[in-house]
Order: C-alpha cells, then structure tokens, then sequence
C-alpha cells in the first residue's frame, strides 16, 4: 500500500483555510503554515458576498453552511447605483437575494473554528521554494526546512511558489484603491447610513469609482478607486482625505460625505492582476489555487473563487488517483478563473454605470434582489 502524500498548504486566507478544513475531515495528513504571527496579528478588511456555486457550494462541501448561516447577512445584499451627479440609476434592496455577506473576519473565524486549535503553522513566512526530484522543498523566514509530495500554494497575489510554475508576475491593473471607515454609522452619520443603504453603493464617474460597504457593527468600508500608472513593484502613492476629496471635488455632495465624513487612516490597495487566462504547464509537486493562481482586479469573484479551488482541490486530493484528479483539476480551475478574470477585467474598463451593468447582466446576474429597480429606466 502507497504512504500517503505529504502535503504543505502555504497560506492560510479563504483558499487554504478551506482546504484544510476538507483535508481534516478526510483524514488526510497535512501541514498549513502562515506568515502571520497569529490569527489576530491583521484585521481582515471588508465583506464578501458569497455564491451559491462558488463560496457557499465550498463550505457546503466542508458541511460548514450551518454555521456559515449564523453569521452571513441576508439582509444586507442592496445595491445602489449613482452616477457622479449623485443621480440614482439603481435601487436594489436586495431582499430574496442568494448573495448573503460575511465580514472577512467572521468568515476566517468559521474555517479556524473547524480545525484543530494548533492546526496552523503561524509565523511561517515561506521564503524560498525549490523542486528536487518528485519532491518539493520549502525554507521558511524562520529557518524551518521541510520536504514534500505536493505543496500547494495558497499564498495569495505574491506565491511564493508561483515562480516554481511560471515566470509571470502579477501586473499593476492602471487602478488604485483607497479605504477609509465610517463607523457607528447609523448614530453618528444617519444621512450617509441611508445613502449607502443595506448593502453596497456604487458611483461611477469616468475612471474615477466609489464603493461604500455596510459591514456588520454599523461599519460602512468606503473605497475610492482611482487610475494609476504604477511601475513593478512601486507602491500606491499615498492619500489623505483631503487629496482624494481634491480627486473627487467635481461630484455630488452627497457622494463626496462617504469621503468627507470618514476617518483619518486611508489604507491605499494598488490593484495587480495575473494576466486573463493564466495558467502553466503541470507539475505533479507543486499547485496553486486562489489568488496564487488567478489574482484579478476586485469584481466579486476573488474570495468566491478561491473556496472553489481550494474545495474542487480537496475532491481531487481524496481521489484513490490524486495525481491525475489534480491534473483534471487544473484545467477546470483554469476555465473558470479564465471566464471570472475577463469579466473583471471589463468591469475595471467600464467608464459608466451603464457600462457596468451591462457587464454583470443587466439587472439579473449580479444584482441581487428578482424585483430590483432601475430608477429612471435602463441608464
Ligand atoms: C480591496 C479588495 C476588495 C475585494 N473584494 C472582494 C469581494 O467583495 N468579493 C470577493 O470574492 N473577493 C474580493 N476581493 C478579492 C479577495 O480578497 C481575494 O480574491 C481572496 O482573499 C483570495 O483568497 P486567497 O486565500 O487565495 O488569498 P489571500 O486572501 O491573499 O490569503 C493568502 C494568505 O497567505 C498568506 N501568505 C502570503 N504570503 C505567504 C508566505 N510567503 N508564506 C506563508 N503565508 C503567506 C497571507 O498572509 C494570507 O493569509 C477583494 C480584494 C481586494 C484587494
């Protein structure tokens, strides 16, 4: 009988949370390591709105949707969407939607929750891979060295295994992201809560975008989006609130508030993306899954996509032949990342509303609620 492979997961976000949740609950042996000095070393950031065939289908295949149940909000699935004039083209309210939100935070808690409390390896920062035969060898920044069968990347947009596989390099995307915070909204800022709505707000103006997120605990995440040139490897420039209300000084009023009424901290998210459709010959020691495999500009596929992998992935590595279910699994991972890229690669294009709707399917696909409202007819 042939031992069992050797498996490192190398990251522990959505993708490799969950595939080692799937793992556990097969019985099959692994280790997960994590730069991270613990879970609570960073906050997580903003919300995800999970899919059924995608986010939910992978934690319902870690019989985690009960719980995952406990912390999604359903009533939190709106869409609002004004042009730069502050007109409203869209009013979703979302209700009877399938695309419920989770706080990063709640949805890390949840796959940590079904693992073994010492399961992750924190404070592994994966400096250096090589492959050396049918094996794969990792060196950590703390020292560590360790073989294996199969190391599977789940290190997000800059894989440190990525480089084993490919010579390509993530791109800047030509946009910026800017975060800032409103908390207490309700209380303290009642006209912004109520223009933000139960869910998401978009404006559009040109390459110029504002996102505002209700996420739970009355905390509404802002991003300014803004274009950019950005050479490889050269960080976001920074902004205040002043400088990027300066970036939005011809908007709305209204729009500017989210700007306006916001915390000092702006925390800058230069956008980088893999090119549509990559993807490298296979390597039976080593895979990536997640944004190691497919990083894209924001779109609302990213998280939803890297449970998938990590969930079709565990299914592969279950199989009495993993090492041709891992191949199989490549290409359908490919076909899909490759079809979620190019769409978001069109919503970053989009200059208008119109534009962006017309991208998520009119008002069907992406937007959440069977009766949502188009204000003044199809913008
Ligand atoms: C501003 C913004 C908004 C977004 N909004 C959405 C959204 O609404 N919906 C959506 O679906 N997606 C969204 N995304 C995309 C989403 O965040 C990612 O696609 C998703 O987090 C990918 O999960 P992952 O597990 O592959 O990688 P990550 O979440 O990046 O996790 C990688 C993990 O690996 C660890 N790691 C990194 N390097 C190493 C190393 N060398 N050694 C060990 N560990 C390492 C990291 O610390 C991290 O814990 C957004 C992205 C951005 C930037």
């Amino acid at each position: 009988m042939s031992l069992p492979p050797r498996i490192a997961v190398v990251g522990a976000g959505p993708a490799g949370l969950l595939l080692a949740c799937r793992l556990h609950q097969a019985g099959i042996p692994f280790q997960l390591f994590e730069t991270d000095a613990g879970p609570g070393a960073r906050a997580q950031g903003g919300m995800l709105d999970l899919h059924a065939d995608t986010g939910q289908a992978a934690l319902r295949s870690a019989g985690l949707f009960e719980r995952f149940q406990q912390v999604a909000r359903y009533e939190d699935q709106g869409l609002r969407m004004f042009d730069a004039q502050g007109r409203l083209l869209l009013d979703d309210d979302g209700l009877g939607g399938d695309r419920p939100e989770v706080d990063r935070g709640h949805l890390r808690d949840l796959l940590l929750g079904a693992l073994p409390v010492d399961c992750v390896r924190w404070g592994h920062a994966l400096r250096q891979a090589a492959v050396d035969g049918q094996e794969v060898v990792l060196q950590f920044g703390n020292g560590v060295i360790e073989r294996f069968d199969l190391a599977v990347g789940a290190d997000g947009a800059w894989s440190r295994l990525r480089p084993l596989l490919t010579d390509v390099r993530p791109r800047h995307a030509g946009i910026s992201l800017y975060e800032l915070s409103l908390r207490n909204v309700d209380v303290d800022h009642p006209q912004l809560a109520a223009l933000v709505g139960r869910g998401t707000l978009v404006a559009k103006g040109g390459a110029r975008t504002l996102f505002a997120q209700r996420n739970a605990d009355a905390h509404v995440r802002v991003y300014a989006s803004l274009p950019q040139v950005l050479d490889d490897g050269e960080p976001a420039p920074q902004e205040t609130r002043s400088s990027l209300l300066e970036h939005f000084a011809d908007w709305a009023p209204d729009l500017r508030g989210l700007i306006a009424a916001a915390d000092d901290a702006v925390r800058p998210w230069p956008i980088h993306m893999l090119p549509v459709g990559h993807r490298w010959d296979h390597c039976g020691a080593v895979t990536l899954i997640g944004d190691a495999a497919h990083v894209m500009p924001p779109a609302g596929e990213g998280a939803n996509l890297a449970l998938r992998d990590a969930a079709d992935l565990a299914d592969a590595l279950c199989s009495p032949d993993w090492r041709a279910a891992l191949r199989g699994h490549e290409q359908v991972m490919f076909a899909r990342a490759a079809e979620s890229a190019a769409a978001a690669q069109r919503m970053l294009l989009a200059g208008s509303v119109a534009q962006m709707l017309e991208e998520m399917g009119g008002d069907s696909a992406s937007v959440a609620s069977p009766d949502a409202r188009l204000v003044d007819g199809r913008p």
